[in-house]
């Protein structure tokens, strides 16, 4: 099984590295061109900053094979930058793949000083949650699940085979939310 990390700019370095620290038959691949995303079984789109990740996304022209791939079933996991551009709406700018029915306002936990680790509970997982300049989802469709909350507000949803976390397991050395995400492809 091959997931991969879409290797543009941000945290891609700490996802591969718990990947392959869930299980030794699963290879973690770094997604650069159209090429590596068809050999994936699952992607996940690192923290970073949402704004340079849209236009490398465009400029390397894997906005249209994401898409398409996880509109026939793939699973794509967003961690902070990467649920930003998984919404359906994101406050005072346009939105990019629309994946996920959630609005989010971007850096809405503060600027990087308000950075903070928390605890919480994550589908049943006591685990830490790691905010830095995180989105905050301030609305949540229908057919979105509320994985975890932070002070009564959303933090990690789930829409079929979209998950995303506005906080970042890959700065923890704790697999478990990365083991959740490979069990989504399972069930597929
Ligand atoms: N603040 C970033 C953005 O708005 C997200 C931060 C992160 O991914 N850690 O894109």
């Amino acid at each position: 099984m091959n997931i991969g990390v879409l290797a543009l700019q941000g945290s891609v370095a700490e996802h591969l590295k718990l990947i392959k620290s869930v299980n030794k038959k699963i290879n973690a691949v770094s997604v650069k061109t159209i090429d590596e995303l068809a050999s994936v079984d699952a992607l996940i789109i690192p923290g970073g900053e949402s704004t340079t990740l849209r236009r490398l996304l465009d400029e390397f022209d894997l906005f249209t094979p994401i898409r398409e791939r996880v509109v026939a079933g793939m699973p794509i996991w967003g961690t902070c930058a990467g649920l930003i551009l998984l919404a359906n709406r994101i406050e005072g700018e346009t939105p990019y793949f629309k994946l996920l029915d959630v609005d989010v306002k971007r850096n809405a936990y503060g600027r990087q000083i308000d950075s903070f680790v928390t605890e919480g509970d994550f589908a049943g997982m006591y685990i830490n949650m790691v905010f830095i300049r995180a989105p905050k989802i301030t609305r949540v469709g229908e057919d979105v699940e509320v994985l975890a909350e932070c002070d009564g507000e959303p933090v990690a949803v789930c829409q079929n085979n979209v998950l995303a976390t506005a906080f970042h397991p890959e700065m923890t050395r704790d697999n478990r939310v990365h083991k959740y995400f490979i069990g989504m492809i399972d069930e597929k």
